[in-house]
């Protein structure tokens, strides 16, 4: 056999690579992650007696069949993927409804629920169709004359076609939530633009053994693991909602199963920095740009990622079990919910606060509960957490009342309103007092991350009259989103529209074309 691998490997550049290397739990682990009890999963994995991974086709029939003969589910698309496949979306109402500003006018909280943005991570995808059919016609369809939900099984279908982690083109749609240069991504938040959601989760699954046994020799224990958005420029008030109203949902759901929940953490790399990260800060990943244009936004990850198929009913049952627990807390108060989220918006337009550009993240350290390889006993190990909910705030700048920019201004516009940001014109030519900024630019770390880059720019700010053209286009900080104006014009924030080439820049100018307006009372807008 294993000459084989070796030719086809040789043969076929990717093949090896699309080959899962699974990481064998032993049967004494394994029988820490029996079944959930008492679940009914109606997806395709789950009509055979030994479950497998969903296909393309299978996954489109199963929706095609479901949506045929529901009252309430509708099934969209977002587009096709870099391979051609088809993205489907599935909407659900009470009514039916299939037009979005139909839906919109419903005037119910709207819930967006994505899986597979990984995908080589399956059960959140497998989940997510489960949630459809329980929806469309199961115990869920009642929650529908109170919440509009809109389910996206596989955003990144040529990933979870190869059992792959990133996108066709090799990058993490995941980090591409800000920049928005991948069609898988756009497409979604082009649906999203038609259909602005108040409420976003984000399932994924996370690895077993990989690092955690290379620098702690143990094995994740959590059954799943949760973060709402964690970014400086989040609205308190959605932070609020999150973790006082979702998270105890959450939690509940957990202990009434069984099962265990921690705090959504990672590691670095490197083998001998042997602390622990809470989900970073980065403005392009989905869980905080979801956060920053204004909506609730959690990430959901189960355990799951280099283990095949194993443990699956409990993982799949695990993404329905928190899904189903946040539709029902949604559905309890949906006034409440969309009064709070209008709250929030309101707060983030009217926020006068200075920008906090740059930032560290405060240490602790907590007892991460890992478990021992062999017998799976419970291996509670200390470590130093690195917290993105605890931060010291390093580059810190007056907010500015908006931005002009000069140059590939349509293409900004664009992608700015794929996020619900509004922008306007210059409608005459005027001279304005601005600020201005030197750039330079600085080596950028390279990963596979490394999308949404981190902070590659440095910048010094200094004031000029700037002969503005008509035409040029301004964006305002006076509205919900400006946490996404900000993270995508200021140079110096990680992955920033000029630091990612959004807009260009020649090598030998110094000063980039765009500029922070103070006052906006000097210009005249369309
Ligand atoms: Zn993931």
């Amino acid at each position: 056999m294993r000459w084989l691998i070796l030719l086809l490997s040789l043969l076929l550049p990717g093949w090896a690579e699309a080959q899962p290397s699974t990481y064998r739990q032993t049967s004494a682990v394994l029988a820490h992650y029996a079944d959930v009890a008492g679940m009914k999963l109606d997806s395709p994995a789950f009509r055979t007696p030994e479950p497998s991974l969903t296909r393309q086709d299978a996954m489109l029939e199963f929706l095609d069949e479901l949506t045929g003969e529901s009252r309430h589910a509708r099934l969209g698309s977002l587009g096709r993927s870099t391979e051609r496949r088809d993205i489907p979306v599935v909407y659900l109402t009470a009514e039916g409804l299939d037009d979005p500003a139909a839906i919109h006018r419903l005037g119910r909280p709207v819930i967006w629920l994505m899986g597979q943005q990984h995908g080589n991570e399956p059960a959140g995808g497998e989940a997510m169709l489960a949630l459809a059919s329980a929806l469309s016609r199961g115990e869920l369809a009642p929650l529908l004359s109170k919440i509009t939900v809109v389910i996206v099984p596989r955003v990144n279908v040529d990933g979870a076609e190869a059992d792959k982690r990133v996108l066709a083109s090799g990058a993490d749609g995941n980090r591409d939530h800000l920049l928005l240069s991948q069609p898988e991504v756009r497409a979604l938040h082009a649906a999203m633009q038609a259909l602005p959601p108040d409420v976003v989760f984000d399932h994924h699954e996370f690895s077993v053994a990989w690092r955690w046994v290379e620098k702690f020799n143990g094995l994740q224990g959590s059954d799943v693991m949760i973060l709402e958005a964690t970014n400086p420029s989040i609205p308190n008030e959605l932070s609020e909602i999150a973790r006082g109203l979702y998270r105890p949902a959450f939690e509940a759901a957990i202990k009434k199963q069984g099962l265990s929940s921690f705090d959504y953490v990672t590691t670095d790399p490197v083998l001998a920095d042997k602390r622990i990260s809470l989900g970073g800060t980065a403005p392009g990943i989905a869980r905080n740009t979801f956060g920053l244009r204004g909506a609730v936004s959690y990430l959901i990850e189960t355990r799951g990622v280099g283990i095949g198929l194993q443990s699956y009913q409990r993982r799949v049952s695990t993404h329905y079990v928190l899904a189903k627990a946040a539709l029902e807390v949604s559905a309890a108060d949906p006034e409440g919910l969309l009064r709070r989220v209008a709250q929030a918006r309101a707060a983030a337009a009217a926020d006068r606060s200075d920008l906090i550009i740059s930032h560290d993240q405060g240490e602790r350290e907590v007892d991460l509960p890992l478990i021992n390889a062999e017998s799976g006993a419970p291996m509670p190990t200390p470590v130093r957490l690195i917290d993105s909910r605890d931060i010291r705030p390093v580059d810190v700048r007056a907010r500015p009342a908006g931005y002009l920019v000069l140059h590939a201004t349509s293409d900004v516009a664009a992608r700015l309103a794929l996020n619900e940001v509004r922008v306007r014109e210059v409608a005459a030519p005027v001279a304005l007092s601005v600020e201005a900024y030197n750039v330079a630019r600085q080596q950028t770390r390279k990963s596979r991350e490394s999308i949404n880059p981190d902070q590659s720019v440095r910048v010094q700010i200094k004031r000029k009259t700037l002969d503005v053209p008509a035409g040029t286009l301004f964006v305002p900080m006076t509205q919900p989103a400006a946490g996404i104006v900000a993270a995508a014009l200021e140079p110096d924030s990680p992955g920033s529209y000029l630091a990612a080439g959004v807009i260009p820049m020649a090598s030998d100018e110094a000063e980039a074309p765009v500029y922070r307006v103070m006052d906006a009372a000097g210009l005249t807008l369309r």
